[in-house]
């Protein structure tokens, strides 16, 4: 039998993503140990139950402690108090990540509390549902999906290799990017239509009683998608907004100054700039289909 890919992996938070994790983890045999650490005995008691790790605590650093892989898979506002936690129990060697889905804040959070000798590689597997907690986990959730790792300049790449490895192991293609690249695209692909989604159905929500029961009954003209997407959960994007500012708030204004063309074409009549639009947007869909990412 070959020897377990790690010793001892910490997940900290333990929800959709750290349960998935957990999954590929259980069905690969990749770790001798898994420990579990969630902010509340009642998801400790559901991953018990699910016999996705073998001990549980509700303190980040003894689950830290003496782990070769620690992964932080909770939302961004808890990553301080985390980092804080578990500096001292860091051995050296181990390798610190993370699964959120921002990037420049995760570094200016975790790297102060990493002490020498320990390798953080931020990391961030662009997969998920709009369901949370260890429940809504999975295996094959990540099958096929991009796993974007953000390491910091002066990476050991025999580190970087490890994790790697363990994304490969869960189905994912792995690709290397900068934080503040990875920021910047994922604020255009995944934030801004968040935010629109949110948006759209706020809106909704807040239309008088007889619309709103229409609205419901004839959903399947387009809304009903955001409402899955609007559905996420409120946490994790508030954080997602307040951590990714900068970035979300440039992509914001092209997409307003665009929505503004637009409303000025409608209101003009201008056909064909509506038209060309809409064509062009509709190859955007044909390359993603191509690129199986649909
Ligand atoms: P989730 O299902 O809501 O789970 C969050 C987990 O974090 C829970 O187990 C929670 O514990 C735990 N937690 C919260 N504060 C904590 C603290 N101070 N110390 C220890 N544990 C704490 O969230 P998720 O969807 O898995 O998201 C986790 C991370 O993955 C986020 O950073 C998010 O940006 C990123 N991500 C999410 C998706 C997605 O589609 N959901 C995709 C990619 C990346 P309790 O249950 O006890 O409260």
């Amino acid at each position: 039998m070959t020897a377990p890919m790690f010793e001892r992996v910490a997940l900290i938070g333990f929800g959709l993503i750290g349960s998935s994790l957990a999954h590929v983890l259980r069905r690969d045999q990749s770790a001798r140990v898994i420990v579990a650490c969630a902010r509340t005995q009642a998801t400790l008691d559901t991953v018990k139950r699910l016999g996705l790790a073998d001990e549980f605590t509700l303190d980040p650093a003894v689950a830290a402690r003496g782990a070769d892989l620690v992964v932080i898979a909770a939302p961004h506002s808890a990553y301080r108090e985390i980092a804080a936690r578990i500096e001292s129990v860091l051995a050296p060697g181990a390798i610190l990540t993370d699964v959120g889905s921002v990037k420049g804040a995760a570094v200016r959070d975790l790297q102060p509390h990493v002490p020498p000798g320990v390798h953080l590689i931020p990391g961030h597997p662009v997969a998920g549902t709009e369901y949370s907690g260890p429940e809504a986990g999975f295996a094959e959730m990540f099958a096929g999906r991009w796993c974007i790792l953000t390491p910091v300049p002066g990476t050991d790449a025999a580190a970087l290799d490890r994790i790697t490895r363990l994304w490969l192991s869960a189905g994912m293609k792995v690709e290397v990017m900068s934080a503040d690249h990875h920021d910047m695209v994922l604020a255009m692909t995944s934030h801004l239509p968040h935010l629109i989604a949110y948006t759209i159905v706020g809106t909704a929500t807040d239309l008088g009683e007889s619309l709103k029961s229409e609205i419901i009954k004839f959903s399947a003209g387009g809304f009903r998608d955001f409402t899955r997407i609007a559905s996420s959960d409120p946490v994790m994007w508030r954080d997602v907004f307040l951590s990714n500012r900068e970035a979300v708030l440039e992509i914001l204004q092209r997409f307003t100054e665009d929505l503004t063309a637009l409303q000025r074409a409608i209101r003009w009549g201008e056909g064909a700039t509506l038209e060309d639009r809409f064509a062009r947007t509709r190859a955007i869909r044909r390359s993603i289909i191509e690129a199986n990412q649909a």
